[in-house]
């Protein structure tokens, strides 16, 4: 069979390289894919980007794709499900109106409160009706966000409510386009962030592995906020009963109550959530798709056909469904390119893949790009190593070992991933003893 993957970052590298491990597939293409991908076994780069729907259907029907799997947001929220539904092509992921969920955050703050799910204290405003004095009355810091997809960037933490007054009324007044024509001003919550991935089909769910990721760009988490510098998987934070609240009070009533509204969610769900000291998983927000970095360090210890679990979701047929996965640990270091996640330079060529390629481990792309005989920097993440070692600490290891050997002028990475739970197992182990 044949499989289409949507997107071009280290999250879809990872999905396709996955898929064409199955027994079944003859042939992954990738549309726009990058330089990493253009380099596998059984892949092919199309040169159709992301965004565009009906150039992806017609590939679709034209050379008899069975199954699409899209990884980026932006298409999912534009309807590309439905798009592909309506000509008879399988697509996995949510409609344009489970999509929703990450597409729009004061929906999705209503959706909480509606069915009882825990979320911070929240009010939405537009600029017809925005109320500084509603900030001023509360807590800091505060939380302000933009409405729509806004690239990871709409969301800023407000340490003086003249600060989040300013930072709402940009907003309002278009500073991140129609993403930002409601704001939602919110309770700074306090805790640890773990996401929680699930494949889901209707009321059907089956989590994906653990992971945790780093959202700031320096060291010790400081630094502006990005898509995410590393993330490693299992997280030792969600211990068993942890899983099984996150399931009762977050991932059940989510999917019953978007039944219960007339929009059933098919796809992966992820779930960012603050664990509160007391243990309750808050939702931080949605995502309606893997997550990046997540996902490489996932996908690296999933054992199970990614391309059966996906034509099982589209099926209805999740109950029962077992993953095996790799009991070892996988921790990927994301390679930005210098500025990222402001202005940053492109056309770097790269170096010493050809060494990390011999190395245990792997290395995924994201912004690269051929040019001549050379791979050269396309995008502010670059790369993500991913080592797997039999805990943390030695996946950390082999993920440095591939990161030390390649090179361009201005990378860079953080030095720490994963340093917080692997100084959490060893508190852990020392509890034991
Ligand atoms: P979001 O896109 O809503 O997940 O927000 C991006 C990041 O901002 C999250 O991963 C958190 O680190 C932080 N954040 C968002 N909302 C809150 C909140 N209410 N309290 C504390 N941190 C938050």
């Amino acid at each position: 069979m044949q499989v289409l993957i949507v997107g071009g970052g280290g999250r879809e590298h990872a999905i396709a390289w996955k898929c064409a491990q199955s027994s079944r597939v003859d042939r992954v293409f990738v549309a726009p894919g990058n330089a990493g991908t253009a380099l596998e076994p059984k892949l092919e780069n199309i040169d159709i980007p992301a965004g565009d729907i009906g150039a992806l259907a017609d590939f679709a029907a034209r050379r008899d794709v069975a199954l699409t799997i899209v990884g980026p947001e932006a298409p999912l929220v534009a309807g590309i499900v439905d798009r592909f539904n309506a000509s008879g092509l399988a697509c996995f992921g949510p409609t344009r109106a489970a999509a929703r969920l990450e597409g729009s955050k004061a929906y999705t703050k209503e959706f909480l409160r509606r069915h009882r799910i825990p979320t911070a204290r929240f009010a939405t405003f537009t600029a017809q009706n925005f109320d500084p004095d509603f900030i001023r009355g509360e807590r800091l810091p505060v939380v302000v966000k933009a409405d729509g997809l806004a690239a990871g960037k709409g969301v800023m933490i407000c340490e003086t409510h003249e600060a989040a007054i300013e930072t709402a009324r940009r907003m309002l007044g278009g500073s991140f386009g129609a993403a930002g024509s409601t704001v939602v001003i919110e309770e700074f919550l306090h805790g640890e962030e773990v996401s929680f991935i699930v494949v889901v089909a209707g009321d059907q769910a089956v989590p994906l592995a653990t992971s945790q990721d780093h959202k700031r760009r320096d060291d010790g988490d400081q630094g502006p906020n990005t898509g995410g510098m590393g993330a490693y998987s299992p997280a030792p934070l969600v211990t068993p009963e942890l899983d099984a609240r996150i399931r009762r009070e977050v991932i059940e009533p989510t999917l019953r109550g978007l039944r219960l509204e007339g929009t059933p969610y098919t796809g992966f769900l992820y779930a960012g959530l603050m664990i509160a000291p007391d243990g309750t998983p808050n939702v931080l927000e949605f995502n309606c798709r893997l997550g990046d970095p997540e996902t490489q360090p996932i996908l690296m210890r999933l054992k199970s056909d990614l391309v059966a679990l996906c034509e099982a979701a589209l099926d209805g047929a999740l109950d029962g469904v077992r993953l095996s996965w790799d009991p070892r640990a996988a921790l990927g270091v994301v390679m930005a390119a210098g500025g990222y996640p402001e202005s940053y330079r492109t056309g770097d060529a790269i170096s010493g893949l050809d060494v990390a390629a011999r190395l245990p481990g792997k290395v995924f792309h994201a912004g690269t790009q051929a040019s001549g005989s050379q791979i050269v920097t396309a995008g502010g993440r670059v790369l993500c190593a991913v080592g797997l070692g039999d805990d943390v600490a030695a996946a950390q290891r082999q993920a440095y070992d591939l990161v030390r050997v390649i090179h361009w002028s201005s990378a860079q990475y953080r030095r720490d991933i994963g340093n917080r739970a692997i100084a959490r197992s060893r508190a852990i182990t020392r509890e034991k003893e």
